[in-house]
């Protein structure tokens, strides 16, 4: 019987990710579920008291709109600890004041987890201890397997969280529903019915501030490795008998090892750019190479563009386009599969019948099935019908999906390490054909849809 987490310990609580997505998404969980009870003890470099966490806490409770009896028992016991969480001695006392079964969070530069990691060796751990990791894991295959077997040494496999909260996303959950409870999509959800697939995450954002993180990860660490992927794994994967943690696991890895970078071209098949001084709405962003904190020599991408194939039965022969920017005019957030043209469309049919697409938003949380008709209006003539469904929010935000799971102790949404490992495998000789200037960085202008000269996604 698997315990409940009773106390959760964030490590790196003084840092961007705890207060603006963990603690509002904690907050949420603890509205939903009244009854339940966790004690959080924070754990950062900044010399904080007692009531500044708090109120850290508190401010972030309020942006989720959390309330309830859960939300009041934790904020009066919420403690704080100002350590270096690399040091043996310093994490041991703190796990023991941890009561109950303990989930310790890696909210911390990537480096530093793998230094607290290689820590906690020299902790005895309890039994049932939780840990939750974030992306990116590690920083190539190589670096993820060690990691992984850092890792092994502490817990078991099914105790480890590796976090992608895309997995949390309402719309990446609904593809269960919608692919396996219907009979409609599923037949012609594979090569012989899809042209393309296509899965974009474009946002206007720029950097805002994060040069430290971002300019060493770049676009395709950032998003394409890990969310993206992700995302393509549960979009196209074979329906798994149940969605327990085994089951769903198994399914993805299965598929994220048939995939690979499309003709196993990395330079004909990725394009990656940076983007320069532009404007987005009223916003005056900088060139990306002006940026604070900016090492212009790192040659970091703000925009990627990768096509990947995918050799099994289903699949085979359909690619496969991943695409993330930054400081894009327009923000494009779907899923979109295109279907194959029409077999034989009628003599007497005017106009044009264009590609059935079913579009599947991540955020807002939408989807639109774009079809030809031909009405109303001249019944001869075609037109373009869309069918549209908004599912509004979630009753969680994404991390509340994946932190509500890791306090019940179910890993079904979190990345297994096999899989972890695979994605860098998947990405590697684009990493490599980009370190080595294989691939020109184009530019974009902010605010722009990216460089015209990439092939366009529908
Ligand atoms: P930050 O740099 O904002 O926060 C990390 C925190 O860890 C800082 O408060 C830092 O303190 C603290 N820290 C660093 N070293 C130590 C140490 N030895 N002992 C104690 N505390 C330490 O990073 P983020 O919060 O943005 O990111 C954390 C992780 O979450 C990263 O892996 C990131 O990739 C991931 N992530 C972040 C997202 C985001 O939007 N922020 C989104 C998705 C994932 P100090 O500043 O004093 O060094």
């Amino acid at each position: 019987m698997t315990q409940a987490v009773q106390t959760l310990i964030i490590l790196g609580a003084s840092g961007d990710l705890t207060s603006r997505l963990l603690l509002p998404a904690l907050g949420q969980v603890l509205t939903k579920d009244p009854a339940r009870r966790v004690t959080l003890i924070g754990a950062g470099s900044q010399d904080w008291t007692k009531a500044h966490w708090r109120h850290v806490v508190r401010t972030s409770f309020a942006a989720s709109k959390a309330e309830g009896p859960a939300v009041d028992a934790l904020l009066a016991s919420t403690e704080y600890v100002s350590m270096d969480v690399t040091v043996p001695a310093d994490l041991k006392a703190l796990l023991a004041r941890a009561e109950g079964t303990p989930a310790l969070y890696f909210a911390l530069p990537p480096a530093v987890t793998k230094i607290t990691c290689a820590a906690l060796a020299e902790v005895d751990l309890p039994k049932e201890t939780r840990l939750a990791l974030e992306k990116p894991f590690g920083t190539d295959r190589r670096s993820a397997a060690a990691l992984n077997r850092r890792i092994a040494t502490l817990v078991p496999e099914n105790q480890v969280h590796r976090i992608d909260h895309f997995l949390g996303n309402s719309t990446v959950q609904n593809l269960f529903g919608l692919r396996f409870a219907n009979r409609i999509f599923e037949p012609l959800w594979g090569s012989q019915h899809i042209s393309r697939v296509d899965i974009v995450y474009d946002e206007t954002l720029g950097l805002v501030g994060r040069a430290g993180y971002y300019d060493h990860a770049g676009a395709l660490v950032d998003m394409l490795q890990s969310h993206l992927l992700q995302v393509l794994a549960v979009t196209a994967m074979e329906a798994p008998a149940t969605l327990d943690a085994d089951d769903l696991r198994d399914a993805k890895e299965i598929l994220l090892r048939a995939t690979h970078v499309w003709d196993d071209d990395p330079v004909a098949s990725s394009h990656r750019g940076r983007y320069t001084k532009g404007k987005i709405g009223r916003t005056i962003l900088p060139s990306y190479v002006d940026e604070k904190g900016v090492d212009p020599e790192l040659k970091t991408e703000t925009l990627a563009q990768i096509t990947f194939a995918i050799d099994n039965w289903r699949w085979a022969g359909v690619p496969f386009t991943l695409r993330s920017g930054k400081a894009i005019g327009v923000p494009r957030h779907e899923i979109i599969l295109t279907f194959r043209d029409a077999q034989h469309v009628p003599a007497g049919l005017r106009g044009v019948a264009h590609p059935t697409r079913l579009r599947l938003r991540l955020g807002p949380d939408e989807m639109t099935l774009e079809l030809n008709t031909n009405g109303p209006g001249d019944p001869k003539f075609l037109s373009r019908a869309k069918l549209e469904v908004e599912f509004g929010p979630g009753a969680l935000l994404a991390y509340g999906e994946v932190l509500a799971d890791l306090l019940d102790g179910d890993p079904s949404l979190s990345v297994r390490g096999d899989t972890a490992e695979e994605c860098w495998r998947i990405v590697d000789p684009v990493v490599a054909a980009w370190r080595k200037d294989d691939v020109p960085i184009d530019d974009y202008v902010a605010g722009s849809e990216g460089p015209d000269t990439w092939p366009v996604i529908p």
